[in-house]
């Protein structure tokens, strides 16, 4: 099947006694018994499927794992209350039996940085930064740290830069690391890194996946290598995903081929668009024919979609000017999130790198005069209109 079909077919349609919902309903159980207990011992022993207690098993999350599993065309995958969890998740399999060192792409969300530098160096995790798109000082970096794993996005935050995530899997497969992608701007629609030989790829579902701003929630896919791991740290941590947001999540999927599709296509005329506004500076986007990593996304994106995500710097503006630039949009939503299907602005200085000390927001590229944009599904034309009132004085 093609990932447009398995978008509304995969994980669902389960045996439920002597019928088949046609969509998975939601199950809140904590605990479910079996008439016989030699098949609650199996379950238990986990010998025999079967859903026993909710930190182990719920059949509607089951369900959105299997699903998303089958869009990236991994072993397994676990869904977790948050994107962050998910990436706690990724972290502590990768390094449990590995060295407790990571080399980190520069330019992800800033909540990670603040993972690696505030809750895991604390205990004993290590982290470089190197740039990811240079494989050249990937591979000295890896040389130099040996670390237990490498870590970056698809798709870097906000700057929207795609390394190669192929050859870098070549780099993290020879030195024993795992190497772990967040995938969450690029979608499996776009990028399935378990395909290209990442050890985990792991999504915000808060984002493109639930798509319709009403979910916290994260998924992390594993390979065959990681999965067993994965699971059993996950059956004693407890960072599951509660069964109203699988649901949730799950009916988002369904649609987010179109959804994904149709704002690929609004983001290339929204950023052709900004390009030619004299009152922009620069426009950051995956789409555009200049951008450094062009060849990379040429040879591992699809043909027809670039991704929905567009950072542009507002000329000679600073923070006031931005401000003002962002309050007098009228239908476009200030909000800190991405992927839904309204088209959002976000401030990556006061947000998504509010955390990171303004010298080192400079050296990343990441100006005062940035402003991130998460293309919607609406009309181009009123997205368009409404980023023009904003430019006008
Ligand atoms: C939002 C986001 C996260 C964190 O996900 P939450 O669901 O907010 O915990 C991680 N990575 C990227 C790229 C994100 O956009």
């Amino acid at each position: 099947m093609k990932i447009e079909s398995k978008l509304v077919h995969s994980g669902d349609r389960k045996k439920a006694g002597d019928y088949i919902p046609v969509t998975t309903p939601i199950y809140t159980a904590a605990s479910y018994f079996y008439d016989s207990m030699d098949q609650l011992d199996r379950v238990l022993g986990r010998e025999a499927e079967g859903p026993c207690y909710a930190r182990y098993d719920n059949p509607t999350t089951s369900a959105l794992e299997e699903l998303v599993n089958d869009l990236e065309g991994g072993h397994g995958a676990l869904a977790c209350s948050s994107g962050m969890a998910a990436l706690q998740m990724g972290f502590m399999a990768a390094l449990i039996d590995r060295p407790k060192r990571v080399v980190a792409a520069t330019g992800m969300y800033g909540a990670t940085t603040n993972m690696l530098n505030n809750v895991l160096a604390p205990f004993g995790i290590d982290t470089t930064y190197t740039d990811v798109c240079d494989l050249a000082a990937l591979e000295e970096s890896v040389k130099e740290t040996k670390p237990g794993a490498i870590v970056m996005e698809t798709v870097s935050n906000p700057l929207l830069r795609v390394g190669a995530i192929d050859k870098i899997a070549e780099i993290a497969k020879s030195a024993n690391a795992a190497l772990i992608v967040d995938n969450t701007f690029a979608t499996p629609l776009l990028i399935r890194p378990i395909q290209l030989g990442a050890s985990f790829s792991v999504h915000s579902a808060t984002k493109y996946m639930s798509g319709h701003g009403d979910v916290l929630g994260g998924m992390i896919i594993a390979d065959e290598a990681h999965y067993n791991t994965l699971r059993t740290l996950a059956r004693t941590t407890g960072p599951n995903m509660s069964p109203f947001e699988s649901y949730l999540t799950m009916r988002g999927i369904k649609t987010m081929g179109l959804r994904v599709e149709r704002q690929c296509a609004n983001a290339c005329k929204v950023a052709s668009w900004l390009v030619s506004h004299p009152g922009v500076e620069k426009v950051h986007f995956t789409g555009d024919p200049s951008h450094p990593d062009a060849a990379t996304i040429a040879r591992l994106f699809p043909n027809n979609l670039y991704g929905a995500m567009i950072a542009f710097e507002l000329k000679g503006a600073g923070r006031a000017e931005v401000f003002r630039f962002m309050e007098k949009l009228k239908m476009i939503v200030r909000a800190t999130s991405l992927g839904d299907v309204h088209t959002m602005v976000l401030y990556p200085a006061i947000a998504s790198h509010r955390d990171l000390a303004p010298k080192q927001r400079q050296r990343l590229g990441i100006g005062d005069n940035l402003i991130r944009v998460s293309v919607g599904i609406e009309a181009p034309e009123d997205i368009i209109a409404d980023l023009e009132q904003a430019f006008e004085k």
